[in-house]
């Protein structure tokens, strides 16, 4: 199982869990485009990774709630490379309040950005799978599309949707030779959750210690941070499995979080 030559596309991978997928990627000798909203860090990445990585990495800007952006950005790298074989839909963000302070305008931006974001991008790559007659799409779920936490309506709401959209695809790329997988990662340190430590702090009236032990890591078997390497492993099997036999699921990487 080998990504050797694969042309994959990581939306969200200037940074975080996306950057350490992109990293695991070229490391096995993938040509990945970084789509990131900032074309500065997804350049910068892209750079650092073609240094090192046996395969090589491009920049591109995508956002992925501009339907025309999303277009161009795939249309770019079907134009460099010659096609599509991965996509992993990873850009998003976490807003938190309790339900009834949720601004409802950020409300509809995390929605947009995880769900509408997976749609578009799924949809601009899919008739380039199909073409083929294979492809992977690997949408970032969370422990939080199997599990509810105060505070996080948006994005519980956001990942749980994704199971029902990955489940689709599995089910309409089948005869493409296209499959659909969900990650499901637990608490991750990376910037995205370096927000939240102080945020959920105040919200709860608790130190910031009690989230970290309580609130992040108290569910798990060993009290200890998942880390994108461990993500990133996942979204290699997930992309590099050779048959159809492994579609419509999700894999839940979480010390334990949750199990099922
Ligand atoms: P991060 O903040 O480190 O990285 C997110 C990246 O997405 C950034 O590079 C940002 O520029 C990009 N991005 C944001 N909005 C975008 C948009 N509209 N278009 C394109 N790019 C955009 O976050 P992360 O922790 O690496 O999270 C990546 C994914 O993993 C998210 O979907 C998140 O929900 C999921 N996840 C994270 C954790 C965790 O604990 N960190 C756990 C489970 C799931």
């Amino acid at each position: 199982m080998n990504l050797n030559g694969k042309v994959c596309i990581i939306t969200g991978s200037a940074s975080g869990i996306g950057k350490a997928i992109a990293e695991r990627y070229v490391a096995d000798g993938a040509k990945v485009a970084i789509a990131d909203l900032r074309l500065d860090a997804a350049k910068a990445t892209a750079e650092e990774l073609t240094k090192n990585g046996k395969g090589e990495a491009i920049g591109v800007e995508m956002n992925v709630t501009d339907e025309a952006q999303v277009n161009a950005a795939v249309q770019q790298v079907v134009d460099h490379w010659g096609g599509v074989d991965v996509l992993v839909s990873n850009a998003g963000i976490q807003i938190v309040h309790k339900l009834e302070n949720f601004p409802y305008d950020d409300w509809k931006k995390l929605l947009s950005i995880h769900l509408d974001g997976a749609f578009l991008t799924s949809k601009a790559v899919l008739p380039h799978m199909y073409k083929a007659g294979s492809g992977s799409v690997i949408l970032m779920g969370s422990v939080h599309s199997k599990e509810a936490s105060p505070l996080k309506s948006a994005y519980v709401t956001a990942k749980h949707g994704l199971l029902g959209l990955a489940r689709v695809i599995a089910k309409e790329g089948a005869e493409h030779g296209v499959r659909a997988n969900v990650i499901c990662p637990g608490f991750v340190k990376t910037p995205l959750v370096e927000k939240q430590i102080p945020e959920q702090a105040k919200d709860l009236g608790i130190t910031e210690e009690e989230v970290i032990n309580d609130i992040m890591l108290g569910g798990t078997v060993d009290k200890e941070f998942t880390t994108v390497e461990d993500v990133a492993e996942i979204a290699h099997v997930f992309a590099a499995f050779p048959t159809n036999a492994l579609t419509g699921q999700s894999m839940i990487v979480s010390h334990g979080w949750f199990m099922e």
